[in-house]
């Protein structure tokens, strides 16, 4: 058990609801290893509540915390600085202080990268198709964008979303010369094209656990050598990814983006190295068993 003490300095994350986030365990568990004097708790913070919160804590010293829903992208009026990096993906999910004022950034997209980074390929030939349009597909953009992707297609089953989600990037030459997007019917025409398929919706997560964003069929349609990846981590792997490794592609889960991003996030707080694997192990255990 953890001694807390009037020296013990506090780390957290902001949401509503916060009370399923795994972040905690992860994030208490890299802390124990370190023998850090510190603490992460969750917090929640109701939407109209969210400038209250942030101003209680500079008072009471909060070092950094993170950001989930719904707070991601309204908490950038409340920041003194923002990254380019959350710029480009229009939230933020990491806060610290900075002696002067509140600093944010977005790690989701360093978690999202970190598994394709390891890989030590050149993409700039490569295709990605993304399938989704919210929160979670802006930060694949930006990452897909910084690994270098040739091109980087987009597909939103709703109209106006689709059209939202291009303009917001209109004046960032960087990310439209690579983006377009699609219906869901252009699908089959564009899978044999991909080197990366990345599900960015909630479909297959459990309960769900029967459903897939895509069919076995349609993964037939994809190059021998591309590689299938998943946001989601619960179940795991899900039936997209059954999909996938029974074709023989490589398979990531979103496990590797959660812990990665929980990483990011505790090393610009701490300012030293952190414990991977312990974040990786307390999270597969809390989920898993
Ligand atoms: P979001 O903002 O709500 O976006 C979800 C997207 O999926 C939207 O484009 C939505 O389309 C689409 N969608 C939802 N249901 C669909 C369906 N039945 N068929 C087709 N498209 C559907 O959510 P998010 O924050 O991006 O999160 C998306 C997923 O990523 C979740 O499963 C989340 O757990 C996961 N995630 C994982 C990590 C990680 O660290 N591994 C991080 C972030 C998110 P409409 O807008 O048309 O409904």
């Amino acid at each position: 058990m953890k001694l807390i003490t009037g020296k013990t300095k506090l780390l957290g994350i902001i949401g509503s609801p916060v009370e399923h986030s795994l972040s905690p365990v992860m994030q208490n568990a890299a802390i124990a290893e370190l023998g850090v004097d510190y603490i992460y708790v969750p917090f929640p913070v109701e939407k109209i509540n969210l400038k209250q919160a942030i101003m209680g804590f500079e008072v009471i010293g909060v070092q950094g915390f993170n950001i989930t829903i719904p707070h991601k992208q309204s908490i950038m009026t409340l920041l003194s600085e923002v990254t380019s990096t959350a710029k480009m993906v229009g939230a933020v999910n990491t806060v610290w202080y900075n002696g002067a004022g509140w600093k944010g950034t977005n790690t989701d997209v360093e978690g999202f990268v970190a598994p394709l980074k390891e890989m030590a390929r050149d993409w700039s030939q490569t295709t990605a198709i993304v399938l989704g349009n919210g929160g979670a597909a802006r930060a694949v953009v930006v990452g897909l964008a910084e690994l270098g992707f040739g091109s980087v297609h987009i597909i939103g089953r709703d109209r106006q979303k689709l059209v939202n989600f291009y303009q917001t990037w209109q004046n960032m030459p960087k990310i439209t010369k690579l983006l377009k997007v699609h219906y869901p019917e252009t699908l089959p025409e564009l899978l044999p094209t991909a080197d990366l398929l990345v599900n960015t919706t909630p479909v297959g997560m459990y309960p769900h656990i029967d459903a897939s964003p895509v069919s076995a069929e349609l993964i037939e349609q994809l190059k021998p050598d591309a590689i299938a990846y998943d946001l989601i981590y619960t179940p795991s792997p899900t039936k997209f990814l059954r999909f996938a490794s029974d074709r023989g592609l490589k398979a990531i889960d979103g496990l590797e983006m959660l812990v990665q991003q929980g990483a990011a996030a505790l090393e610009i707080w701490l300012q030293q190295p952190v414990p991977i694997n312990t974040m990786r192990n307390s999270l597969k255990k809390q989920l898993f068993g």
